[in-house]
């Protein structure tokens, strides 16, 4: 089976068939920032809506939330990530190139597995570089004292410049969920255990930009913050680290390009309980496996982080909003019956639920479904490029040609085109030869064309060939609207 192994020919595709382009690109492109194109745009909301079936629609436990982008800066001092979201960087004294400390690899293994959080900004940390190796011109430990690289974009809130306001775009869709985590509670009359989840755009100074879609400086994630009792937290995070892999394999993902990585004990964040990564193989970039998706035991500390931010809330008046100058206040010491804990009307306990946060990415995501789909074989001696997509997430779902431009054949098939557009994404094309119409589909992995000839006008039947058996089954016209409803599961 054929693959894309070299990230160039994935762009290149990207660009071509109009699934990916640079973004601003006539003005020569941003770095890390790319815009999704007519087919990309048709991809990733199939990537989102399946997400969300899977997530929030076909359960009884979960329900959805969208946040703002911008929110409360104390929101950030107190998930900690407005003093420790950094990463710890180091410039090569030989090219000048900027890496992240833990991209280097030491000649042996490449790495790229830790996470950002918990790094100490004021402080810094002590890292012997001495073996590393340069990325960009493998000079071995030629780099200066690492240093830390906040990674929220910053800007400023209110017209006035006295009473302007630093805020963040959030880098995470996560802390919406947990700031509201009353207010859905309030409002919705759901009890523990039960999610919230939410997607949506957000946004980080990322220091390695060289990835295509899957490092981004503005990019897109899917989030669940799971609440339980504590106690029954291990169980949920088996529930959803089972129930998070089969997503991706129900989608088409190959089961050989998957595999879930547990998080080393150094490596965990101080307050989670265990972390597993989902990774995918993608055939390029460093160390090939690469994470698609974190799914962390979180405890209750985001809970407890935003009730310690909530008692700190005069400080930050006092300080006139300088986050630098605050310290988050302890915890009251019956926190545990605080704002943001639970009333458990059947053990009459109270308590600060723990957390399950699975967080995909939906960008990364895409590109896995694409490059996992893409395929070459042989057809009448040619090759053909195929994207093999699972039905749910093909751009388009139906592409309608008439055989010919004349004998009012593009009259039977404008119409059979009006009629599907209603419910499916389709697209219609009378130009060129059959064949080629074909190939132009395969590429951008459309699961059915119908193709209307001199038989429709006899017996009011259609050709439809699929993708992938190139197989063409002869259909009456007004049964094409329940075949593609039973093949697509609508
Ligand atoms: P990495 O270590 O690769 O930088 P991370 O572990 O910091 O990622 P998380 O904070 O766990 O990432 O974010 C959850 C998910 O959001 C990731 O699994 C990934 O799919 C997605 N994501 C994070 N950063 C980016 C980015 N810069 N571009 C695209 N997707 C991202």
């Amino acid at each position: 089976m054929a693959k894309l192994t070299r990230l160039d020919d994935i762009v290149s595709l990207c660009k071509r068939r109009g699934f990916i382009f640079q973004l601003s690109e006539i003005y020569g492109g941003l770095a890390a920032c790319y815009d999704y194109g007519p087919l990309g745009v048709e991809l990733k909301r199939n990537v989102r809506a399946a997400w969300w079936k899977a997530v929030v629609q076909t359960r009884d436990d979960v329900l959805g939330l969208d946040c703002a982008i911008l929110m409360h800066p104390m929101v950030w001092k107190a998930s900690g990530h407005a003093d420790k979201f950094a990463d710890l960087v180091t410039v090569c004294t030989q090219c000048n190139t900027r890496t992240r400390v833990d991209h280097l690899a030491d000649g042996s293994a490449a790495q790229e597995h830790i996470e950002h959080v918990d790094i100490d900004i004021e402080a810094g940390k002590e890292h012997n570089l001495s073996n590393k190796v340069c990325p960009a011109c493998g000079a071995v430990g030629q780099f200066t004292k690492p240093m830390a690289f906040r990674l929220m974009f910053e800007t400023q809130m209110g017209a006035n410049a006295d009473d302007t306001m630093k805020v963040f775009l959030r880098p995470e869709t996560a802390q919406g969920i947990f700031v509201n985590f009353r207010n859905v509670l309030d409002s919705s009359r759901v009890k523990i255990p039960f999610g919230i989840a939410q997607i949506g755009k957000s946004f980080r100074n990322e220091v390695t930009t060289k990835a295509f879609i899957f490092r981004t400086r503005e990019f897109e994630q899917a989030e669940l913050e799971f609440f339980c009792k504590p106690g029954t937290d291990e169980e949920w995070y088996a529930h959803w680290k089972e129930q998070r892999f089969n997503w991706y394999l129900n989608l088409g993902i190959k089961k050989e390009n998957l595999r879930f990585r547990d998080h080393e004990p150094d490596e965990l964040a101080h307050y989670a309980k265990a972390c597993v990564d989902v990774e995918y193989k993608f055939p390029f970039g460093s160390g090939d496996w690469q994470e698609l998706e974190g799914i962390a035991n979180r405890t209750d500390f985001d809970l407890r982080q935003h009730q310690r931010g909530i008692r700190t809330m005069n400080d930050w008046y006092a300080q006139k909003g300088d986050l630098s100058k605050i310290t988050l206040r302890e915890e009251a010491e019956d926190y545990f019956k605080g704002p943001l804990s639970y009333f458990d009307e059947e053990t009459r306990q109270r308590y600060i639920p723990y957390v399950i946060e699975p967080s995909a990415g939906v960008d990364r995501s895409t590109l896995a479904f694409l490059v996992d789909a893409y395929d070459e074989d042989e057809v009448n001696g040619e090759t053909r490029n195929v994207l093999r997509f699972h039905p749910h997430l093909a751009p388009i779902k139906a592409a309608i040609f008439p055989l010919v431009k004349k004998d009012g054949l593009p009259e039977i098939a404008r119409n059979l085109y009006n009629d599907l557009k209603t419910q499916f994404q389709c697209f219609y094309d009378e130009k060129g030869a059959i064949g080629r119409r074909y190939r132009r589909q395969d590429e951008a992995g459309t699961p059915y064309c119908m193709t209307i000839d001199g038989q429709t006008k006899e017996d009011g039947t259609v050709t439809v060939r699929d993708r992938d058996s190139l197989q063409q089954t002869r259909m009456p016209l007004d049964q094409v609207k329940n075949f593609l409803r039973d093949k697509l599961e609508l």
